[in-house]
Parts: C-alpha cells; sequence; structure tokens
C-alpha cells in the first residue's frame, strides 16, 4: 500500500517527461499534474508512451496542460500546433486513456466498471463501497461515438475499446454482439 517514504509515482512521472509536461524544475503545481487516482498510473503510462512517439516526429511542440478525473474516467488536456497527423494520433492516445480508465479501478488498477451513487467512479468490485454500477445495453458498455465534422459533413464512428489488447476494434455501425 501506499507508504509516506515512497516518491509519489506523479512526480516521477512527470520527471520522466519533461517534453511533455514542461522541463524539470517546474513546480509540481504544474498544469499538467495528474490529478487523478493511483489506479490509473497504469492508465497515464501508456498514454505518455504514445504521446511522446507522436510528439516526438514533429519537434514537441505540444504540452500536456491537464491530467484529471471528470465524470468517472481520465481526461488528458494538450496544447499545440502539431501537424493534423499528429494531432490525430495524439487524440488517440487521449481517447484510448480514457476508454482504459473506464474499465480500471482509480484506487487499485484492476478491472472496474463505472458507478453511480452520488457521482460517478470507475472502481472495481472490492472499492465499490455498496455503488451500483451504472447500466449499459449488453455489449455496449465500451462503445465510443464519435461524431466529427470532415469536409463541412458529420461523420459517425463507432468502436469498442478491447482492454486485453488496448485498442480500439472499428465498427461500421454498432452491432449488438461485437464479439460474432
Ligand atoms: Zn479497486
Amino acid at each position: 500500500m501506499a507508504s509516506s517514504t515512497r516518491p509519489d509515482w506523479r512526480g516521477s512521472l512527470v520527471e520522466s517527461y519533461p517534453d511533455l509536461f514542461g522541463p524539470v524544475g517546474d513546480p509540481p503545481a504544474a498544469a499538467g499534474w495528474p490529478c487523478c487516482g493511483d489506479g490509473w498510473r497504469d492508465v497515464l503510462e501508456r498514454a505518455c508512451v504514445r504521446i511522446r512517439a507522436a510528439v516526438e516526429a514533429d519537434g514537441g511542440t505540444v504540452r500536456i496542460v491537464s491530467v484529471q478525473e471528470k465524470y468517472g474516467t481520465l481526461r488528458i488536456d494538450w496544447r499545440g500546433a502539431p501537424s493534423p497527423d499528429v494531432a490525430a494520433r495524439l487524440e488517440e492516445a487521449v481517447d484510448l486513456a480514457e476508454a482504459r480508465s473506464a474499465t480500471t479501478c482509480d484506487v487499485c488498477g484492476a478491472f472496474g466498471v463505472l458507478r453511480g451513487g452520488g457521482w460517478l467512479a470507475t472502481r472495481c468490485a472490492a472499492h465499490a463501497e455498496g455503488r451500483p454500477a451504472i447500466e449499459f445495453e449488453e455489449g455496449f458498455e465500451n462503445l465510443q461515438v464519435e461524431r466529427r465534422l470532415v469536409g463541412g459533413r458529420w461523420r459517425s464512428r463507432f468502436r469498442f475499446y478491447d482492454r486485453s489488447d488496448d485498442r480500439f476494434v472499428e465498427l461500421g455501425r454498432p452491432r449488438r454482439r461485437p464479439s460474432e
């Protein structure tokens, strides 16, 4: 469990990615300082690997300006002026992190589900604290629907998050049984 003598993983992470969070030596109150539970450490580390890989190709002009829990899932905001290709890779990394956080207990990092009961949180059964799981239609728990304006027209994109592979599975349209 957490020990007061162990350096916080947030500081280690921020220092490991000065290219993303700003130079080492910035105050810990830097805008991108992770504000989320310990259970999402792995989610955030995966995101940083992806974001760095995307940004490196672009000269490192992107900064992570906010990492926080919102409505029970992890939100990562960045600022910069990357090329459209890099921006797309960044958004993919951010979306993957959000999708993974929605299946990861923010206390312990085990598999979790979104729970209500006062406020939204993603928790495993052991850390549910009696709070009920949000009910989704069966098979649609991990569905992400994105609507984007492309060339003046709205386009919808349907995809499921595959936790075991940590990737999205694209669908032309929602299906009741994505595993078939
Ligand atoms: Zn847990």
